[in-house]
C-alpha cells in the first residue's frame, strides 16, 4: 500500500488554540493552554489524510507578531522544502494578522509545495469551533495537486484564498475572511476540493526576494483623517523609517497639511507608497507633482501588505523608479 503524503504543520499560536472559561465565551479568552499537538489529536481524520508532524514556531496571539518569528517561520519551512518526503505545509496561525506573515512567505519562499494557513474565530473550548475543520481543510488542500506552485494560500470558512488578496474583512464572525474584488481561488465543499483561479502576480520562486540576513528596515504606516498634519509622518521620519507608506482616503488622497511633509520625508531618501484606508481597489498614480517626486501608488495592495513589499523592496533597491515597478509585477 502506498504511504500517505507527508504534512509539516507549523504551529505559531492564535484563537486556534485557546480556550476560554466555558463553551459560550468567544471574546476575551486567552490563548495560551491548548497545545498544538492536542489540537491534531482532536481530529483523528487528518491521519486519514497525511502523515503529519508538528512544529512550534511561537505560541502568540497573532495581534503580537513579528517580523522575527516571519523569518523563523520561513527558515523553517525552506529547509524542509527540499526534503522530497513532504509533501506541503500547514501553519496555524492568528487570524488577525494571518494575511501579512502570509504574504511575507508569497514573497520571500522558493518552493513551489503548497503553504497553507490556517486559524481560527472561535477559542477550541467554544461550541461549533471551527478550528478542527478549519485545519482538516487545510491540510486537505496542502496535499491537493491543484495548490502546487500557486504561492501561499489560506483557507479558513471553506474558501481557499491566495496570501496576495486574502484579508481579514470581519473582528468576530467565523465567515472572517474575503479578498474585496477579487475573490476567492477555489472551494471547499465537503469531500470536494475546487480551485478555480490562479494568482498572476509574481511570487515564491519567481520573485526577487529571499529570506532576510539582517533585520527588515523600517517602514511605519500612517493613516490620512480629518485634522491629519503630518505629525506622525515627522515622527516616523525622525524614528529613523526608510519607507512610509500613507494610507490615505480614497484614491490615496493626501490631506492638504499633511502632504508637505511627504514631500519632505521624500526628501530626506523616505519612499514614500500612497495607499488607501479603505483597502479595496486599486491606487492609481495620481497627482503629477506626487508622481515626479516618485511617490509609488500601492495599487491593489493595502497598506500592510504594501508595506511588507516596500521592506523586501528595500533589501535589494532604494530607487523609486525601481520600487514602483516592483510594485506593479508583485
Ligand atoms: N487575536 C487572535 C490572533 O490573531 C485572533 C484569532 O486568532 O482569530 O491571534
Amino acid at each position: 500500500m502506498q504511504s500517505l503524503p507527508k504534512v509539516v504543520i507549523f504551529a505559531t499560536g492564535g484563537t486556534i488554540v485557546s480556550s476560554g472559561a466555558n463553551a459560550q465565551q468567544v471574546t476575551g479568552y486567552s490563548i495560551d493552554k491548548v497545545k498544538v499537538s492536542d489540537l491534531v489529536d482532536a481530529v483523528p481524520a487528518l491521519n486519514t489524510v497525511a502523515r503529519i508532524s508538528v512544529e512550534q514556531v511561537s505560541n502568540i496571539d497573532s495581534s503580537s507578531m513579528t517580523s522575527s518569528v516571519w523569518v523563523r517561520l520561513a527558515e523553517s519551512i525552506e529547509a524542509l522544502a527540499a526534503d522530497p518526503d513532504v509533501t506541503g505545509f500547514v501553519v496555524t496561525h492568528g487570524t488577525d494578522t494571518m494575511e501579512e506573515t502570509a504574504f511575507f512567505l508569497h514573497l520571500v519562499l522558493k518552493t513551489e509545495k503548497p503553504v497553507v494557513f490556517t486559524g481560527a474565530m472561535r477559542p477550541a473550548t467554544a461550541l461549533s469551533a471551527d478550528g478542527p475543520f478549519n485545519l482538516y481543510d487545510a491540510v486537505r488542500v496542502a496535499v491537493h495537486p491543484d495548490a502546487k506552485g500557486k504561492g501561499v494560500l489560506l483557507v479558513l470558512n471553506d474558501r481557499i484564498y491566495s496570501a496576495r488578496t486574502a484579508a481579514k474583512q470581519h473582528p468576530t464572525n467565523c465567515d472572517a475572511f474575503g479578498s474585496f474584488d477579487y475573490g476567492c481561488l477555489g472551494l471547499i465543499a465537503g469531500a470536494r476540493i475546487d480551485f478555480m483561479q490562479t494568482p498572476v502576480k509574481k511570487h515564491t520562486t519567481a520573485t526577487l526576494f529571499s529570506i532576510p540576513k539582517k533585520a527588515l528596515p523600517r517602514v511605519d504606516i500612517v493613516m490620512s483623517h480629518a485634522d491629519d498634519d503630518g505629525v506622525l509622518i515627522r515622527a516616523a521620519v525622525a524614528a529613523g523609517a526608510k519607507g512610509l507608506i500613507h494610507a490615505g482616503t480614497g484614491n490615496g488622497s493626501v490631506h492638504e497639511s499633511t502632504d508637505p511633509w511627504l514631500f519632505d520625508a521624500a526628501e530626506k531618501g523616505v519612499l514614500i507608497v500612497r495607499a488607501s484606508r479603505i483597502n479595496a481597489g486599486c491606487v492609481t498614480e495620481g497627482l503629477a507633482k506626487w508622481q515626479k517626486a516618485g511617490f509609488i501608488p500601492a495599487g491593489t495592495l493595502s497598506p500592510q501588505k504594501a508595506r511588507i513589499l516596500l521592506q523586501l523592496i528595500l533589501t535589494v533597491t532604494s530607487n523609486p523608479a525601481e520600487a514602483a515597478a516592483m510594485f506593479a509585477q508583485y
